[in-house]
């Protein structure tokens, strides 16, 4: 299938340089589409949605955001640490809003599961169902996030 010039400029944000050092890809040779319809029937597979998984990403990171670099434990199940750093991040998809530098780490207390994320993962899956690449640091294994976070 051959790429229309709005896929070529979402796949050239995505990897490494346009828009972060390391990019959003990883590893991953395989175009984004896929990577997104993969992780779509993992979903399915799980009985999940990027919404039940966004929103809950947004409540950790919501109630962190108050911690100052501190971790806090939520619902005394979940450690949860804020860091922020200044600056914003703009959406590999082109869209117009701007997002948070920052980072959240959570340990599940009850598994020793432990995950990261930033702001801009919770807008990419909300919107675009994209966990980025296999091997990128940020890149949330829907799996991983079951146990981790439900
Ligand atoms: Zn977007």
């Amino acid at each position: 299938m051959k790429e229309t010039p709005k896929e070529k400029k979402i796949h050239k944000n995505l990897i490494p340089g346009q828009m972060s050092i390391e990019g959003f890809l990883g590893k991953d040779k395989r175009n984004y589409s896929e990577i997104i319809s993969t992780d779509r029937a993992e979903l399915d597979r799980l009985d999940l949605t990027t919404k039940m998984i966004a929103d809950r990403l947004q409540y950790f990171t919501d109630s962190a955001f108050e911690s100052y670099d501190s971790s806090i434990i939520i619902d005394e199940k979940y450690e949860v640490n804020y860091k922020s750093f200044r600056g914003k991040l703009i959406c590999p998809f082109g869209h117009p809003g701007v997002y948070r530098k920052g980072m959240i780490s959570l340990m599940n207390l009850g598994n020793g599961i432990e995950i990261n994320w930033t702001p801009l993962n919770i807008h990419m899956i909300s919107d675009h169902c994209f966990f980025e690449g296999k091997g990128s640091i940020h890149r949330l294994e829907p799996m991983i996030l079951k146990d981790a976070i439900f």
